[in-house]
C-alpha cells in the first residue's frame, strides 16, 4: 500500500489531483472518498471525472444514490452513499447498476463511518485545513487487497466484520 498527503490551497488543486488520481485507474476500479460535508469530496470526483473524458457537469447525486456518466472509454459513476444509513442493510443489488467491469466508481463514503467497501482501489481521505486549504490522503491499496478481485461488490458493514 502506499499513501500520499497532499494538501490544496482550493478547488482548482483539488480538481487537479482529481486528474491525476485518474491516470492510475482502470476499468473496474472503485475510488473511497472519504471525509466531512464541504470538504472536497464531490470537486474531487469532479476532476477526475473530466480526466477520464467526462463533458457533462459533475454535481452531486441528490435524488438517486448516484450517478453514471459517458465517458467514451469508460462509463464512469458517481455514487454519494453519504446520508445513506446503515448500508450494510441495502440490497446489494443497488450497487450493481454503479459498479463492476466497463465502470470506473467513485465513492463519497462519511469519513466517521464504520465499514468498508470491499475492493476499493484507491481510498481519498480529504478534511478541512482552515479557509480553502483542504488536506488529501490519498492511499493506494492495490497491493493490500491484491488477493481479491478487483471491484467491490459487496458493501461491508461493521457488523460483517471479525
Ligand atoms: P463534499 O462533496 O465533500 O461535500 P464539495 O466538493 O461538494 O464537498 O464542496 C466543497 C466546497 O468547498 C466547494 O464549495 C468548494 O468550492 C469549496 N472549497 C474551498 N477550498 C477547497 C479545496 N481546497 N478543495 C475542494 N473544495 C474547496
Ligand atoms: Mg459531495
Amino acid at each position: 500500500m502506499s499513501l500520499r498527503i497532499v494538501e490544496t490551497g482550493g478547488p482548482e488543486e483539488t480538481e487537479t489531483l482529481g486528474r491525476e488520481l485518474a491516470s492510475v485507474l482502470r476499468e473496474g476500479d472503485v475510488v473511497l472518498v472519504r471525509g466531512e460535508l464541504g470538504s472536497g469530496k464531490t470537486t474531487l470526483v469532479r476532476g477526475a471525472a473530466r480526466a477520464l473524458g467526462v463533458h457533462e457537469p459533475v454535481t452531486s447525486p441528490t435524488f438517486s444514490i448516484g450517478h453514471r456518466y459517458d465517458g467514451g472509454e469508460v462509463a464512469v459513476t458517481h455514487l454519494d452513499l453519504y446520508r445513506l444509513a446503515g448500508l450494510e442493510h441495502e440490497e446489494p443489488a443497488l450497487l450493481e447498476d454503479y459498479l463492476g467491469p466497463g465502470r470506473i466508481a467513485f465513492v463519497e463514503w462519511p469519513q466517521e463511518r464504520a465499514g468498508e467497501l470491499a475492493g476499493a482501489r484507491l481510498r481519498v481521505t480529504l478534511s478541512h485545513g482552515g479557509g480553502d486549504r483542504r488536506r488529501v490522503e490519498v492511499e493506494d491499496l492495490e497491493e493490500l487487497e491484491g488477493s481479491l478481485p478487483r471491484g467491490a461488490s459487496a458493501v461491508q458493514g461493521e457488523s460483517d466484520r471479525r
